[in-house]
């Protein structure tokens, strides 16, 4: 049996963009004043969030649907929902 790498893995998956985000900062200030880390831009697999500056970028389209930063997120910041029906992330087993 073979064994991928993470990066190899992640060729495989293709995404099915909607035009709207699926994922929420609920409160930017919070990001900007209460999270030292900015602790999403870490343990996201997808590098969702990019911090710019003084406000936390979302790329949604590259989210993998993992839903940790539903849990993860400190402070309870971010507003997480599946994609709407037929979007989101493809996974292609190979
Ligand atoms: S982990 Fe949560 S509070 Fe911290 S920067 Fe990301 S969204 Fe903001
Ligand atoms: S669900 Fe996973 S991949 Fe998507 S934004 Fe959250 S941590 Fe990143």
């Amino acid at each position: 049996m073979s064994t991928k790498t993470i990066e190899e893995k992640q060729y495989l998956v293709r995404f099915k963009c909607d035009t709207k985000s699926h994922l929420t900062i609920i409160n930017h200030d919070v990001c900007n004043t209460k999270c030292d880390d900015k602790l999403c831009t870490v343990f996201c697999p997808g590098e969702v969030y990019k911090w710019e500056g003084t406000r936390m970028q979302v790329g949604y389209e590259g989210c993998h649907e993992c839903g940790s930063c539903r849990i993860a997120c400190p402070e309870q910041n971010i507003k997480w929902e599946y994609p709407k029906g037929g979007h989101g992330i493809v996974f292609r087993l190979a």
